[in-house]
């Protein structure tokens, strides 16, 4: 029953072959200078357009593969035909509502009443499934052709940072993907004005004409709360299978915590949930690690942050309190001073000093008692399992330095642009 439909297909393109005197899509064409220059006759999804009637759609609400190719004249025994021979590779319930379609019909068509002989049906923006069914049924999967601009862009924080991004046309993308590379650095909630950064990044379009958003983040400079604090996107290793975000040095963005809040010291007291606290005279969980270091030893941010609380409890004594993402803050006590210049809302970077080793509030000796927030709650900082996070191996530092340093300056003298 099927069989001599299909013949008759074939016998009816050939008749048309002839008839029309043109080359069909089975023909190999001599490539002649003029065919060349015609060459860049208009497409669509490869398909001449001057041999089509191109009906283009959404899939609704209540539409399947069948009923659009039967709205479309097409035969049941047909569209049975077609989704036996295809339902390996293309299963039609896939469609989903909205996504765009298009069915083409030959314009030199015999048929008393149009019919597709192909339909191409979008996933996404990018990738699309082509039906073929002009003489034997195909399915093939393609993609558009996808092109990369490199692009610049510097934006300086004066109303908030979403609304400063969309007054310069750029995409909102732009910020999530910042906020992703700087997720361990910047905290995107508390953008002040005077906060700026700028970005070379990839805008990507399909076939050279329909933007259709941002690419890669080759490099950024965040300019925040008066430090500067680069990303280059790198290989993680020589494999160049992945990529992260380093800094100036080579130091990865994810920032691993530091061990211990100072350079030198010993730790004397350990996290734990049944101390027996001296002072106190019963049993008291310790949720911090203290280490005992003399008096004056600078006291360091174990990653980078926001200060958020700087002050005096007769428990704590003098300590301050930094918040490193959504994730993580840390809390260094028992400070004998603060250092020069930290306040709450400061920016500081890991290792920077923000306090000197002492003894006040409930403290037996000199020491910092350093204490790890998680989500909110206190843990043990020496058993909490970070992501890993390693800086560019010494034996390709070099090189890194090497790589970037045309890219540093390029984003040194990029320039603020005024509104388009
Ligand atoms: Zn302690």
């Amino acid at each position: 029953m099927k069989k001599p439909l299909s013949y008759i297909l074939i016998i009816v393109s050939l008749i048309q072959a002839c008839q029309n005197n043109k080359p069909t899509l089975q023909q190999p064409v001599v490539k002649t200078r003029d065919s060349i220059a015609s060459k860049k006759t208009a497409k669509i999804y490869s398909y001449p357009k001057e041999q089509f009637q191109i009906i283009k759609d959404t899939i609704d609400k209540n539409d399947t593969f069948g009923a659009i190719l039967n709205r479309h004249n097409l035969p049941f025994p047909k569209i049975y035909q077609i989704t036996q021979k295809i339902k390996d590779t293309f299963d039609v319930k896939r469609i989903k509502v909205g996504r765009p379609y298009v069915l083409l019909t030959r314009k030199d068509s015999l048929d008393s009443l149009p019919r597709p002989k192909v339909f191409i049906y979008e996933q996404d923006p990018v990738h699309y499934t082509v039906i073929d069914f002009q003489d034997s049924i195909r399915v093939h999967y393609k993609s558009k052709k996808i092109s990369k601009r490199k692009k610049t862009a510097v934006v300086s924080i004066e109303k908030s940072l979403y609304q400063d991004i969309a007054d310069k046309n750029l995409s909102p993308k732009l910020a999530m993907e910042l906020s992703n590379i700087y997720a361990w650095t910047v905290d995107f909630f508390h953008l002040n004005k005077g906060d700026s950064f700028k970005v070379i990044y990839d805008d990507i379009y399909i076939d050279d004409s329909i933007y259709i958003g941002i690419g890669t983040i080759h490099a950024a400079l965040f300019n925040y709360g008066g430090k500067k604090f680069y990303a280059f996107r790198y290989p993680e290793d020589s494999l160049q299978t992945a990529y992260d975000y380093f800094d100036e040095e080579g130091r990865t963005l994810r920032k691993q915590f530091l061990k211990a809040p100072l350079k030198f010291g010993r730790i004397t007291s350990r996290y734990s949930m049944h101390r027996y606290l001296k002072l106190y005279g019963r049993i008291k969980p310790h949720l911090g690690t203290d280490f005992a270091a003399p008096t004056g030893t600078p006291i360091m941010a174990t990653a980078n942050g926001v200060v958020i609380k700087k002050g005096y409890t007769s428990g704590n004594g003098n300590y301050i309190k930094i918040k490193h993402n959504a994730t993580y803050s840390t809390q260094y006590l028992h400070m004998s001073k603060f250092a020069k210049g930290i306040h709450v809302g400061s920016v500081v970077k890991q290792g920077e000093i923000i306090g000197y080793v002492g003894a006040t509030g409930h403290a037996t000796g000199p020491h910092v008692c350093y204490r790890f927030w998680k989500n909110g709650k206190q843990v043990d900082a020496l058993k909490e399992k970070m992501p890993p996070a390693k800086p560019i191996d010494s034996t390709r530092l070099e090189q890194y330095l090497k790589d970037i340093r045309p890219v540093k300056e390029r984003l040194d003298r990029l320039q603020n642009t005024p509104l388009p």
